[in-house]
C-alpha cells in the first residue's frame, strides 16, 4: 500500500500520488501515461496531472494495482 507521508514531491497537487518506494521500472508511464511521467534522472514515476475523467481514473487504478512495490495510491 502506497505510503501519503513518503509522497515525491513532483507529484501535481491532488488525490493521486507516487510515494518514494518507486523503483522507476516504467510499467505504471506504459499504463497510465496520461497522468503519469517518469523522472530518469532523479529515479521515479511522478503524478504529472491529477485524473480529469473517468478513464483515466481507471487507468491510474490499473497502474497501482500492477505497481510492483504499490508505490501509487490515492487519498480520494
Ligand atoms: S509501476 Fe510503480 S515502481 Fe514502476 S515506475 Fe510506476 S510507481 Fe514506480
Amino acid at each position: 500500500m502506497a505510503d501519503k507521508g513518503k509522497k515525491v514531491a513532483r507529484n501535481a497537487a491532488g488525490p493521486w500520488y507516487v510515494d518514494a518506494n518507486c523503483i522507476a521500472c516504467g510499467l505504471c508511464v506504459e499504463v497510465a501515461g496520461e497522468n503519469l511521467e517518469l523522472d530518469w534522472d532523479a529515479g521515479f514515476a511522478f503524478v504529472k496531472c491529477q485524473p480529469g475523467e473517468p478513464k483515466q481514473e481507471a487507468a491510474l487504478q490499473d497502474a497501482a494495482s500492477q505497481c510492483p512495490v504499490e508505490a501509487i495510491g490515492s487519498d480520494g
